[in-house]
């Protein structure tokens, strides 16, 4: 067989196998099928940035997703809280298993992308470093209609697909700020170092204070564009 016939034959027969699962002929696990909906308490794969970018599409699947996490949230109608800044398929993020400074309006993809990170990243960074849960996260806000500094595009804030992360507090009490902590050689730093990687892992973009000065109090991720670990 020539190397041109076996290549075809065997894209027949990926097809086919796609195909089947489609149709749900062929059982797969959910998580390893790409038309199941997230279940965010699965550990994350090579699907789930697909799942997250689906979710945009549909209120009912973004839905579905978000009640397999601990996000207290509610539905908030498309509207243009700005001109010129449209916000679609968003919810108000108001508590998880941790508290928040205040409440967060996010589109679901970055809903569901901020409760991976919680449950699969930052909650087991802070079990392997302090030995117990964050509380509660100081954030500096997800909505707003501007575009990026020094530049003419749109920042993923405008859309509310953006959130920037400013400190952590443990049960104890323990805080744990961007800000004074990241360039330590403690726990704390380390502790934020984890995170960081951990936001890298669930976020499309995320800009911690390596990236530039702007960024020195807060890890910014977004779930616009390509990736990109700064
Ligand atoms: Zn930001």
């Amino acid at each position: 067989m020539t190397f041109g016939r076996f290549f075809l034959l065997l894209l027949l027969a990926l097809g086919g196998f796609v195909y089947a699962v489609w149709r749900g002929h062929v059982d797969v696990p959910p998580e390893w099928n790409p038309w199941a909906p997230l279940d965010i308490r699965e550990a994350p794969n090579l699907l789930t940035s697909y799942k997250l970018r689906r979710l945009q599409e549909s209120r009912e699947l973004c839905e579905q997703a978000l009640t397999t996490s601990d996000l207290k949230y509610v539905a908030v109608p498309d509207s243009t809280p700005q001109a010129g800044c449209p916000v679609e398929n968003a919810v108000r993020v108001t508590g998880s298993a941790v508290r928040f400074n205040s409440p967060w309006l996010a589109t679901c993809p970055l809903a569901a992308a901020y409760a991976m990170f919680e449950r699969h990243g930052l909650q087991p960074a802070a079990q392997q470093v302090f030995g117990q849960p964050v509380a509660r996260i100081d954030h500096f806000g997800s909505f707003a209609c501007r575009n990026i500094a020094r530049s003419n595009r749109r920042s993923q804030h405008a859309s509310a697909n953006a959130l920037d992360l400013a400190g952590f507090r443990l049960q104890d009490g323990t805080r744990i700020t961007v800000a004074r902590d990241w360039n330590g050689d403690d726990d704390k730093a380390r502790f934020l170092r984890l995170v960081k990687a951990a936001a890298c892992d669930a976020f499309k973009i995320t800009l911690s204070p390596e990236y530039n000065a702007a960024h020195h109090d807060h890890f910014h991720v977004d779930m616009g564009g390509f990736g990109m670990c700064r």
